[in-house]
């Protein structure tokens, strides 16, 4: 995956205040330094880890409850994702993008933590959702969580190989 860049992480802020001013929500000072703190880092955060670094960049300590609570508002925002298969959290990586967001599907790679997030095409899930319905099936989440390995640790492992022959 491709890190943020830093005019990236400050398009995507200002561009985060404009979708929550025009969802009539309020992207506060601690949600705004909460979602900073997931766009900077490389791999996702557990509500812990997050606290920890706002603690290191802002001089601040969050009660528990409050890091939970302003994740929840970003995830609902589309801000930032949680992923549910390791309980981490992610910056969005479409914050600046024109098109509606989608159903994301990510790719984490599970050597060096990296997520790819991918808009799923819309007659994937209509299909996924036709086979989940066969088997009346009720879906919390649509969102869809693959685990394996990213290119460059595909590389290093193809070099590291190479090497041993
Ligand atoms: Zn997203
Ligand atoms: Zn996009
Ligand atoms: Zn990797």
């Amino acid at each position: 995956m491709m890190s943020h860049s830093h005019s990236n992480i400050e398009q995507s802020i200002l561009k985060a205040e404009a979708i929550c001013q025009s969802a009539g929500v309020k992207l506060t000072a601690k949600r705004k330094n909460v979602l900073i703190i997931l766009l900077h880092s490389e791999v996702p955060l557990s509500a812990y880890d997050l606290a920890e670094e706002y603690r290191g960049h802002f001089k601040e300590s969050l009660p528990a409850m409050s890091v939970y609570r302003m994740l929840d508002f970003l995830t609902q925002e589309n801000l930032a994702h949680k992923l549910t298969s390791t309980n981490k959290y992610i910056g969005c990586s479409h914050i600046t993008c024109d098109h509606q967001h989608e159903i994301p599907q990510f790719l984490i790679c599970d050597k060096c933590q990296n997520v790819s997030e991918i808009g799923v095409k819309k007659d994937i899930i209509k299909a996924l959702n036709q086979s989940v319905k066969r088997v009346n099936f009720s879906l919390s989440s649509q969102q869809l969580e693959l685990h394996g390995m990213c290119e460059a640790c595909q590389s290093i492992k193809n070099k590291k190989q190479a090497k041993k022959n």
